[in-house]
């Protein structure tokens, strides 16, 4: 880590900027994150929200449940044991919700987190502990304690991040019959096993319209100032991305936008097929794209 990395983190937590960490840069990023962790540990998770900026972008806050049973009252430590133990860096979850209703810290506030596919650059994850029943399958078992505490912390959540707008993990799941919207059929997970939306608007949280409105036009920064209007994530263009690395071509992260990556590598995929250059997922490449790998995976 570079002098002035050091510097900004401690800025950032209120230390001394020399750009030597001590026992008192420790001492501040540890109250910062609110957990006990090697130094070096600590500041590289806190400098993965100062460099990337990750917390100003979260546009989706996105509820899961861990999937235990009603009588096990895991921790965060718990589950990220589990998480570490499946090669991942750390818990996938931003936060996670208690039974009794307490928010405990997962990955942190400024972290990416690891939670759904395809977003987590932009969505900020909150898991409920419970989620299944004796046997295994997806139950609604939140206490009443943990709907108070959720819908208490989206309200502060929100505040944080304006933009950001509320669903569950398998709202976010592709569409891929191309409808515009959802279905349970095409749900990849039942988590958080409730109907997250209608639950968040009945509260008067903003919710994310998950019903064919994922290309939504949205207004991003830019360099000089100004905004750019482009078309936000896309449930359905996440699952289309997905089949289009699979042809091996490389274009930047897989995010439900086709920017110019996405569109040169469409080109050239077309190109090679003999299909128009539209530099789009038009209706003959999504043919052909579905024709090749969905028919590869159901073999
Ligand atoms: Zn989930």
């Amino acid at each position: 880590m570079s002098l002035e990395l050091w510097k900004r983190i401690q800025l950032a937590v209120g230390a001394v900027a020399d750009g030597i960490p001590g026992p008192a840069t420790a001492r501040k990023i540890a109250a910062a994150l609110k957990v006990q962790e090697p130094l070096e540990q600590q500041a590289n998770r806190f400098a993965a929200g100062l460099v990337t900026g990750a917390a100003k972008n979260i546009r989706r806050i996105a509820i899961h449940c861990t999937a235990t049973r009603e009588g096990q009252d895991i921790d965060a430590a718990t589950i990220k044991r589990w998480h570490v133990g499946q090669g991942w860096s750390d818990i996938g979850y931003n936060e996670l919700l208690r039974r009794n209703g307490k928010v405990e810290l997962g990955r942190g506030l400024d972290a990416v987190g690891a939670h759904v596919a395809g977003f987590n650059s932009i969505a900020f994850g909150i898991s409920l502990v419970g989620g299944i029943d004796r046997s295994g399958k997806p139950e609604n078992n939140a206490t009443p304690e943990q709907m108070a505490g959720l819908e208490a912390r989206l309200g502060a959540l929100v505040g944080l991040y304006p933009e950001a707008k509320i669903c569950g993990h398998r709202d976010l799941s592709p569409d891929r019959d191309g409808d515009g919207v959802i279905e349970p059929g095409e749900w990849m997970k039942a988590c958080p096993c409730f109907d997250v939306i209608p639950w968040a608007a009945s509260k008067g949280l903003p919710v994310a319209d998950i019903k064919g409105s994922w290309g939504e036009i949205i207004a991003v920064p830019v360099d000089d100032g100004g905004t750019v209007k482009v078309a936000g994530p896309d449930a359905r263009l996440v699952y289309l991305q997905k089949l289009l690395a699979r042809t091996g071509l490389q274009f930047g992260p897989i995010d439900g936008i086709v920017g110019d990556r996405t569109a040169s590598a469409l080109r050239l995929y077309q190109e090679f097929n003999g299909l128009p250059l539209s530099g789009t997922f038009d209706d003959a490449t999504v043919k052909l794209l579905r024709g090749t790998f969905e028919a590869k995976a159901a073999a």
